[in-house]
């Protein structure tokens, strides 16, 4: 056991080394013929991806990997606690409880709120659709469900799984700052003959944008619905004072969808949802089961009656150890040098006077146009040094630096730019 532990261990640490000289993408890596050595077999089909977590990872919305978080799961993976039931592992349970309610307190959340560790924003999203169908009573009746042009996709998903129909999704414009126009969820409201849940984004996937949260918040209240926050992406900002500004208004959120494989450098699978009522998380998803009947009260929360899921992964300890190790203080300084390289990528952007930059960064997306987007896209990431996704908005091809790897820092933001740069001059002088 020794040995192959220590086998492993030489392998995640040589791998972690090489992160900083690693291409961004490496799809072309050749296998080794058959898998007679495990370990070099799984080195090299690990090395053969996009790297997510790597410095120069700047698509979609970049992952994390902590070191300590794969210690985490190591050792989960080989206790295997029951932590699905509060009695068969409580200190385990308590620790699961004490990460989310850390969570929890950045959003100001009373003692009373409750949430639970998902795989992911989509199934904290699919929780929270359930939770405000729920508590809104519209399960039967249906209900509208109102969000805008640049909701995440899982949260038009979730409706539907939550067995919303199609024509129960109402999606409101957004204003030219790309955030959700209040307005125009106020009077799709008042024309509304069910309106329940209103669903807000605290820095959406496309461009990084924060909805005035204050204000949806204000419009729900009015009208007595469910306000969801999908902070998935942005969430983690909370603990930066930027971010807390820029969120302001989340608190009062019914529910909030997070996501610590983004924010916290986190491996993948592990997503949250925070309930600002506790019970109403819980009315939603427990459902009796005798065989459970010998266990005692432990004055812990039971997860299989806060989530879909009964048998689960321990994901506590993952958010729980990289938060005890490397302190709050870390993920805070992390975050405010995403938030710094994001301005400073825009403002390098715009002295080219080669982009149309259209919106400045709330969060840590720099979005950009260019007429030869498309070309500039395949030279750079051509490169191998950074790699970077497209979108598409208002009909617009769309160019992204999307900044929250861990391990990119001024260097390749500066290097990016310089590719950009490089790439947009050749086309101007053909
Ligand atoms: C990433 C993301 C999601 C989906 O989360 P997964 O963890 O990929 O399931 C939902 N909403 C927003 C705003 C996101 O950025």
């Amino acid at each position: 056991m020794r040995a192959l532990g220590n086998d492993v261990l030489d392998f995640v640490v040589d791998f972690i080394e090489a992160r900083a000289t690693a291409p961004a993408v490496d799809l072309d890596h050749p296998l080794p013929a058959d898998a007679h050595d495990v370990i070099d077999y799984v080195k090299h089909a690990a090395a053969k991806a996009a790297d997510p977590a790597g410095p120069g990872y700047l698509a979609y919305i970049p992952g994390g990997g902590l070191y300590t978080a794969a210690l985490a799961d190591f050792i989960t993976a080989a206790v295997n606690r029951y932590t699905t039931v509060a009695a068969l592992a409580p200190a385990f349970v308590a620790i699961e409880q004490q990460a989310i309610r850390w969570i929890a307190d950045l959003f100001d959340y009373p003692p009373t709120a409750q949430g639970i560790l998902t795989t992911g924003g989509s199934m904290a999203n699919f929780s929270a659709i359930v939770t405000a169908r729920e508590a809104r009573n519209t399960r039967s009746g249906g209900g509208t469900i109102f969000v805008d042009d640049q909701t995440h996709h899982s949260v038009t998903k979730a409706a539907g799984l939550a067995g919303f129909p199609s024509d129960a999704i109402r999606v409101v414009p957004t204003d030219a700052a790309l955030r959700l126009d209040v307005d125009a969820l106020e009077d799709a409201i008042k024309n509304d003959k069910q309106p329940a849940i209103i669903v807000a984004s605290a820095g959406t996937t496309n461009t990084g944008t924060v909805d005035d949260l204050d204000a949806a918040a204000d419009v729900a209240q009015r009208h007595g619905l469910w306000f969801h926050v999908d902070a998935a992406y942005g969430g983690f900002f909370q603990l930066t004072e930027r971010g807390r500004q820029r969120l302001h208004g989340i608190e009062r959120a019914d529910s909030i969808t997070l996501d610590p494989h983004k924010g916290m450098f986190l491996p993948y699978g592990t997503g949250c949802l925070i309930v600002r009522d506790g019970n109403a998380l819980r009315r939603a998803h427990s459902a009796g089961a005798e065989y459970l009947q010998d266990l005692p009260d432990v004055g812990l929360p039971n997860f299989a009656e806060y989530s879909p899921e009964l048998s689960r992964a321990f994901r506590g300890l993952r958010v729980w150890l990289p938060l005890q190790m490397h302190g709050p203080d870390a993920f805070r300084q992390a975050l405010d040098e995403k938030l710094d390289l994001a301005r400073h990528a825009y403002d390098r952007l715009q002295a080219t006077e080669l982009f149309e930059l259209p919106w400045s960064p709330e969060l840590s997306v720099v979005a950009f146009h260019h007429p030869d987007g498309r070309r500039i896209l395949d030279d750079v990431n051509r490169s191998g040094r950074v790699f970077l996704s497209s979108t598409t908005i208002r009909g617009r091809h769309t160019l992204r630096i999307a900044i929250l790897s861990h391990r990119t820092h001024q260097d390749r933001v500066d290097e990016a730019v310089d590719l950009l740069e490089k790439a947009a001059s050749e086309w101007r002088s053909e």
